[in-house]
Parts: C-alpha cells; structure tokens; sequence
C-alpha cells in the first residue's frame, strides 16, 4: 500500500468526459490498493474568465475579492470529480482549501502555503474514502480565501503530498513529462527523463509553466517523490514514462544547457533621469514591496554626468498596473517614467553552466546572429536571462534550442 497525490491540471478535466477519464485513473490506484488524495485545477479556460470579470470592474481590485472570485473555479471541478468517484463505487469527498484547512500567508493573489493538517484527510483514507481538493486555494490567519498565483494547484499538491508523507506525486497535464523547452514552441523539443530539482526550479521561474515553481520549491525541500505525466495516456503512475524531479547527484547525463524557458508574463518599467545618489534605489522600490509587486531583473546605467541615470527593471506584466499606480503615488523624482509590456525573457538553464564559461557568449552570439537586441540581462550560477522584444521570442528559443544542441533527432 502507498499513499499517493494526482493532481489533475485544467486541460486533464477540462469537460465533464475528462474528469471521468481521470477518475477511472484514480479508481485504478485504488484498486492497486493504494490510498489516494486527488488534487484538481479549474476546468481549462475557467480560472483566466474568473480574472477577467475581475479586470473588468478594475484593473487595481481588492485582492482579497480577487481571491474569493478566482478560487471558486477549482470548488466545482472537485464537487464533479467526487461525484465521477462515487459513480464508480469509490468513497470520495470533497475539501475545500478552508475546510482542510491550508493556512496560508496574507499576500492575497499569490499567497504561500504555512501549514496543512491532514489529520481528517488520514483518517478518512484509512476508511477507504478518496480526498478530493481543489488545488490553488488556502484560508489566511484572518479566516479570508487566498490564492497561490496562477498555476498554484502544482503547489497545493506537492504540499499535500508532503503533509501526508506520500509515497509519490503525481502531476498529471497534457504533455508527457518536462521537455527541454515548451515543446508547443519547438516542436524539436526533448523530453527530459529526469531533471534536478535546482534546474527545475530555475526553469518553472523563468516561464516553464509546467509546473509552478514554489511547487519545485517544497518537493526539493520536504523530499517529495514528483513526476510529470500526461492524463491522455492509457498507463498510469509508476507505469508511464515521464519526468522524474529528483536530486542532483540522481542524474546521470548532463548537458551544459538542460533547458531553455520563455515567459511572456513580463513588463518592463524605466526611470529616466533619476538623481544618481545613495537611496535612489531604495525609493523606487520600497513602494513597490509594499504594494505586494515583485521585481524581476534590474539594471541601472552609467550615470554620463555624474548627477542623473536611468533605471529599468521588470515586473509580472499582470501587476504592472499596479506597479505604475503605487510609482505615481509614492511620487518619485525622475523626468520620467516610461513602461512597455511587449517583451519576453528568454533564459537558458543548466547546472553544466558552473564550471564552464562561455556559455552566455553563444547565447550572446546566437541572439546577435538573428538581429535580435537583447534590452537587460541578469545571471546566477547556472542560469543566464535576457530580455527581448515578444515578437522574436519564438525564434529566440529555437535557435538557441539549436545552438546548444538540444534538438531531438529526427
Ligand atoms: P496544467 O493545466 O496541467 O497545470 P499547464 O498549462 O499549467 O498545465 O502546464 C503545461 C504546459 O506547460 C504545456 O502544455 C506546455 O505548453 C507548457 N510548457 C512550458 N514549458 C514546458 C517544458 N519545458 N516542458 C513541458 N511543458 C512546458
Ligand atoms: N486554476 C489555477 C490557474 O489557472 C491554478 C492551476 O490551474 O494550477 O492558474
Ligand atoms: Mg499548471
């Protein structure tokens, strides 16, 4: 007997045909006799219409609304996927995030995950029942509905897994495992058998929307056994072949690049004119901390006179409306502000990048080659980003896929 965690993302059950599809997956492990917890994501689709209604009343919304409305998707796909359970002679119930509960902290919109009890949930599996949870959801210390940020049911389930002590985690999607780019961009992309949690880790942060990244984050760090594998494929669990996350000295091959990621979610704001002196920094981005916006990569040039520079840095191009108001409100002294939202990080990642150099000149080259400009860079030990207008993201990534030697062989 094992205990294992599905989760099941939003192409898995986008109709109710899908979530019957998945449910037969879960009788099967049941019938394996392993005791299951299934974690389910909004019906494909649902969850970006749920953002959208909010938009539209205001792009600058109350995020604790936000959550109340964007949580409300994942509720009717676990109502459904108990009731495809049922059907098939299982005892299956549904939690909600707050019934569970997963406490979370107060950052409405991209909350983080504090604790989990899962004492109810045992309990019920030595009974045979299957939890059924809607991923992405948490309740704060002040009893209101939080979100994770897009993509969170990755999250919710790794950290199911790692409350129950699972044997496994499954992620279930509609690609066969992690690749070494989007493989709906290349479709020369490879899979990749197993992948470390660091590169995994770096790739998800960068755009690899496969999983979510603080998902990698939990796996790596509380242990949990986790696989990517497709729901469309007739095997399930340890039966298919997907991508196993695991630790770096587990990986056999290595390749000086491993993958290559590209995030669309990005905007870019420059400060031109700002005074070049001690605590310029700090006033541009104090404001925004506390207006709960993340800052990406940042440069600031060379001041020419000694008294004014320009700044650019990069924000998710979904807060970037609130970035811009909480930069007007805090009323920072520049000539100006300026911000676009029609740009991409392409960025390479793979632990081979440590102890080589050059590997940043190809990128370089390779960019150059194609008369692309690359408009900021930033680096760590084994990733390097750069950032490029969107319309030649596409090609960025699949020459780049190609420079490294990254193509499947067809
Ligand atoms: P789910 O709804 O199951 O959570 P997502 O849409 O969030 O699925 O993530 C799966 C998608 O991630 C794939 O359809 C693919 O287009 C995209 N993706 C991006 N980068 C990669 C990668 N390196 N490997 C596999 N898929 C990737
Ligand atoms: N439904 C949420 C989203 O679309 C969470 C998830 O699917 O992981 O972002
Ligand atoms: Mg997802």
């Amino acid at each position: 007997m094992a205990i294992i965690v599905a989760k099941f993302g939003g192409t898995s059950v986008a109709d109710v045909e899908r979530i019957e599809n998945a449910a037969d997956k879960i009788k099967r492990e049941v019938e394996r006799g392993n005791k299951v917890a299934v974690v389910v994501s909004a019906m494909s689709g649902v969850t970006n219409r749920l953002v959208g209604y909010c938009d539209a009343i205001s792009k600058l919304q109350d995020l604790r609304e936000y959550d109340t409305v964007v949580a409300a998707g994942e509720q009717i796909t676990a109502g459904l996927m108990a009731l495809a359970l049922q059907k098939r002679g299982i005892g299956a119930r549904s939690w909600m995030g707050w019934q569970i509960p997963f406490k979370t902290t107060e950052m409405h919109g991209k909350a983080r995950i504090t604790d989990i009890d899962p004492t109810e949930i045992l309990k019920r599996m030595e009974e045979d029942e299957v939890a059924v949870i809607p991923g992405f959801q948490g309740v704060t210390e002040r009893n209101r509905i939080s979100t994770l940020g897009r993509g969170g049911s990755d999250t919710s389930a790794v950290a199911m897994a790692a409350a129950l002590n699972a044997d496994r985690c499954d992620i279930y999607t509609d690609v066969d495992g992690v690749y070494t780019t989007d493989p709906r961009i290349v479709p020369k992309a490879r899979k990749i058998k197993k992948i470390s949690f660091e590169e995994m880790m770096e790739l998800a942060s960068l755009g690899a929307k496969v999983l979510q990244t603080r998902s990698v984050e939990i796996a790596a760090k509380k242990k949990v056994a986790m696989q990517v594998l497709s729901s469309f494929e007739d095997r399930i669990g340890s039966d298919l072949p997907g991508t196993l996350i695991v630790k770096e000295e587990k990986i056999m091959e290595e390749q000086l690049v491993s993958g290559i990621a590209c995030s669309r979610n990005e905007a870019k704001i420059t400060f031109i004119g700002v005074k070049d002196q001690p605590g310029a920094a700090s006033k541009i981005f104090t404001p925004l901390s506390e207006a709960g916006v993340s800052v990406d990569m940042i440069v600031q040039n060379i001041s020419h006179d000694g008294q004014l520079t320009d700044m650019t840095f990069t924000v998710g191009r979904s807060e970037l409306t609130r970035a811009l108001d909480a930069i007007e409100k805090a009323g920072i002294e520049c000539e100006e502000v300026r911000s676009a939202d029609n740009v991409a990080k392409i960025s390479i990642v793979g632990i081979g990048m440590i102890s080589n150099s050059g590997v940043a000149g190809t990128m370089f080259e390779v960019l150059s080659d194609k008369g692309i400009n690359i408009e900021v860079i930033s680096t760590s030990e084994i990733k390097v980003s750069v950032l490029i207008d969107e319309e030649y993201a596409e090609l960025a990534v699949r020459a780049l896929h190609t420079a490294y030697g990254l193509d499947a062989a067809v």
